[in-house]
């Protein structure tokens, strides 16, 4: 099942159209109630939607979890998840524009990521366990602004900026998605492919990634993870390409769809 979020709800996508199921997205995980269509449905074309989950509780997302990209970093593979964090305030959706503040526009990247969605409450939960409490997946695009990054030890600042964190265009339920170890993974920019890996790259697998959060830090629905992102970000690339104004983004995953989002500058 496809989930989207629009202004005041959610619901389904079906046969071209989006039943609508409920005021809130996250409500439903966490409370398992039954998904009735609550209205007609509108034709998805005419929906605008929102990030499956607008407004998640918490955002936590994984450095160098990818063996190709640590490796064109010149980073070495980590022994540990390396976790980081951005906010509710990064969160936007399919088609919408990725803000930039003059401050952080010299050195604006992509990052292809797949998005988990968590379902149910995850606290200490074992790897073999860990996908049960996951409701479903999306793309996510980890845009990042490398001057802020790297200005001191701690990534936040170039991380956690408002419009940062593309997500959608929907939410695919994980019953669709038996292993999310085996997916491809691809970003676009400007139609051309600049990513193109798989999600078995992953130094960290989903459940592994549950578990080693969850020691901790009980996820609850609607928590996001972002698992990381594949070789060839602009950084990286020789000479490094970074994004400016006008430049469309495009992440796919293998049965996750595509988001588009476009760079513009805050003048
Ligand atoms: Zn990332």
């Amino acid at each position: 099942m496809r989930l989207v979020s629009f202004e005041g709800g959610f619901g389904r996508v079906e046969d071209g159209a989006v039943v609508p199921m409920g005021p809130s997205l996250v409500d439903w995980l966490a409370f398992g109630t039954q998904g009735v269509a609550t209205a007609a449905p509108r034709p998805l074309a005419e929906v605008r939607l929102q990030a499956p989950v607008p407004r998640p509780g918490k955002i936590i997302c994984v450095g160098l979890n990818y063996r190709d990209h640590a490796k064109e970093t010149g980073q070495a593979i980590p022994t540990e998840p390396v976790l980081f964090s951005k906010f509710a305030n990064s969160v936007v959706g399919p088609g919408a524009d990725v803000v930039v503040p003059p401050e952080a526009a010299d050195q604006v990247d992509y990052e292809a990521e797949l998005a988990v969605v968590i379902g149910r409450r995850a606290g200490r939960v074992a790897a073999d366990d860990a996908l049960d409490h996951v409701a479903g997946y999306a793309c996510a695009n980890d845009v990042s602004a490398r001057s802020l990054q790297f200005r001191s030890s701690q990534w936040l600042l170039g991380k956690a900026i408002d419009t940062f964190l593309p997500l959608g265009p929907w939410l695919v339920t994980a019953d669709e998605v038996p292993d999310p170890q085996g997916l491809g993974i691809r970003c676009l920019v400007n139609d051309e492919v600049v990513q193109d890996s798989d999600t078995g790259q992953m130094v960290f697998g989903v459940a592994e990634l549950i578990a080693y959060a969850s020691r901790t830090i009980t996820l609850e629905p609607g928590d996001l993870l972002v698992t990381g992102t594949p070789s060839g970000v602009g950084m990286a690339a020789d000479p490094p390409r970074f994004l400016g104004p006008g430049d469309r983004m495009r992440v796919e995953i293998d049965g996750l769809g595509q988001l588009d989002n476009t760079v513009r500058v805050r003048s």
